[in-house]
């Protein structure tokens, strides 16, 4: 397919929904899929709705996600900016081109001007539903002539600008994931496209910048499926070709109701804060709606490219599964290097006060070894610092399981060895720490399970932990003397 131009229009309400990334993940796919170009556009005509430094914030989350904006809004140097030959793309920036476009279906005949006051459509509304009837305009102000419009405006009089639908007609579309959808105009209302203030709705400007800025695919949530007839109407009264429309289900939480901010975290902030790498977030979005041919879970951003097919995208709604999202992000954690690890997780390790960036430059090896003993246990980078828990929590033995084990037969004998052969040692190396168990199981005459796990139990208060041996190289012999002397106090 040639010339693919796709666009992500986010309203800048300040943040990034996940939903919302979603839905700019698969036009991104859709767009590298086909050389196309992905636009990003801020959709601002709702002023009520705007927040201060909201398009920072999407541009951000969309970056970090590994999103790279060809056209449209971006950011350069830290400052928003346009690119493109399309411009401006904030639609508060395009009152004038809308005007022209309503203007010009005032004149066709396809939109007329309404005058009535909100306190008549709210009677109208508590009417119609009183009746049991859908709230609909009733279309007074179709009777009102160009004449006497003009005369009413001039006079001062406050009017929005209506989309003049044709009577009993079926309006068709089609949908790449859904097939043909049909609704009669009977079914519809005659949408407002200009407001008092002056400002578009939504439906007047995303078709005419739809179409003034080349899109070709539609990919979009399915809230806006119901407006899409109207959509498709307004292209066809300003005379232009009706783009190939993409409707995704809803992205749900476990109670298969759509995923809100009420209920907890929503958006790309929220869980890049809890430590989620953006090509784990991405790898388990792309799921929620759509799979692929074969059971393939884990995809990089190029294979999501090479894979993603419109046609496999589900026409009902995706659970928001977040130990699924773990799994995937797990994935990913394990594959980066030890100091990637230490570097991503230093903010959290900062925050929870348990070593600094100096004390990693003074010995980078003792931080590696940590970052690579605790990395397969890791869902997120959140989770590091408890990780690191065995050797900077105070040590005590609280483990009913650890306590039975120093109470074992063979807990004096592992301790006693254990400080006999350290004794003799200064520092331990990363070496000296692979061998000393081997050299405790000598001394002591115990081995297997009853040396282990009282070794374990005496050193870290718990039966279960990362590798023995670089437990014992991370705490060094002073603290493990320590910790052996207070074990003691438990023995039976
Ligand atoms: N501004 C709309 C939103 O916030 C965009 C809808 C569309 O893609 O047409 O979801």
């Amino acid at each position: 397919m040639d010339n693919v131009r796709v666009r992500f229009a986010p309203s800048p309400t300040g943040y990034l929904h996940i939903g919302g990334l979603r839905t700019a993940v698969y036009n991104y796919l859709y767009a590298r899929q086909h050389n196309g170009k992905f636009l990003l556009r801020i959709e601002d005509t709702d002023r009520t709705r705007f927040v201060e430094g909201a398009i920072e914030n999407l541009i951000r989350s969309l970056t970090w996600s590994g999103i790279e904006i060809d056209e449209g809004v971006m950011m350069e140097g830290g400052e928003v900016v346009e690119k493109g030959d399309c411009g401006p793309y904030i639609q508060s920036k395009r009152l004038d081109i809308y005007k022209k476009y309503v203007d010009q279906l005032l004149e066709s005949g396809h939109a007329y001007y309404c005058f009535c006051t909100k306190e008549r459509l709210d009677a109208l509304r508590e009417e119609q539903k009183i009746k049991g009837k859908v709230p609909r305009y009733d279309g007074l102000c179709r009777g009102v002539s160009m004449e006497e419009a003009k005369e009413r405006i001039a006079n001062g009089e406050d009017y929005v600008v209506r989309l003049k639908l044709p009577h009993d007609r079926d309006i068709s579309f089609e949908d790449e994931a859904r097939g043909t959808i049909t609704i009669n105009s009977n079914e519809m209302d005659d949408q407002v496209l200009m407001k008092s203030d002056g400002f578009p709705t939504y439906h007047m400007a995303v078709v005419v910048d739809d179409h003034l800025m080349g899109i070709t695919h539609i990919i979009r949530g399915e809230e806006w499926l119901p407006s899409t007839p109207k959509h498709v109407y307004l292209y066809e009264a300003l005379g232009w070709e009706v783009p190939t429309y993409i409707h995704l289900p809803g992205v749900l939480n476990s109670d298969h109701k759509k995923l809100s901010k009420r209920q907890g975290d929503v958006s790309v902030e929220d869980f890049r804060g809890h430590g989620y790498l953006p090509e784990g977030l991405v790898n388990y979005l792309a799921l929620v709606g759509w799979s692929p041919e074969d059971n393939q879970e884990i995809f990089t951003m190029d294979e999501l490219i090479k894979a993603f097919d419109t046609k496999r995208i589900a026409k009902t709604g995706g659970v928001f599964d977040v130990k699924k999202l773990d799994w995937v992000n797990s994935h990913y954690m394990k594959e980066l290097s030890t100091d990637e690890l230490l570097e991503m997780a230093m903010p959290y390790i900062e925050e929870a006060g348990l070593f600094t960036k100096e004390d990693v430059e003074k010995n980078p090896e003792h931080y590696r070894v940590l970052m690579e003993t605790i990395q397969d246990g890791l869902d997120r980078l959140e989770q590091v610092p408890e990780a690191c828990g065995f050797l900077y929590d105070e040590y005590d033995v609280t483990e009913e399981a650890a306590l039975e084990q120093l109470k074992s037969e063979s807990a004096p004998k592992v301790v006693t060895g254990l400080e006999e052969i350290l004794g003799e040692m200064d520092e331990i190396t990363l070496e000296d720490a692979g061998k000393l168990m081997k050299q405790v199981q000598k001394a002591s005459g115990v081995k297997g399970k009853n040396l282990y796990m009282p070794a374990r139990a005496a050193m870290t208060g718990n039966v279960h932990g990362p590798e023995l041996s670089n437990i014992i190289y991370l705490l060094g012999k002073e603290e493990i003397l320590k910790r052996l002397e207070k074990a003691k106090g438990y023995f039976a």
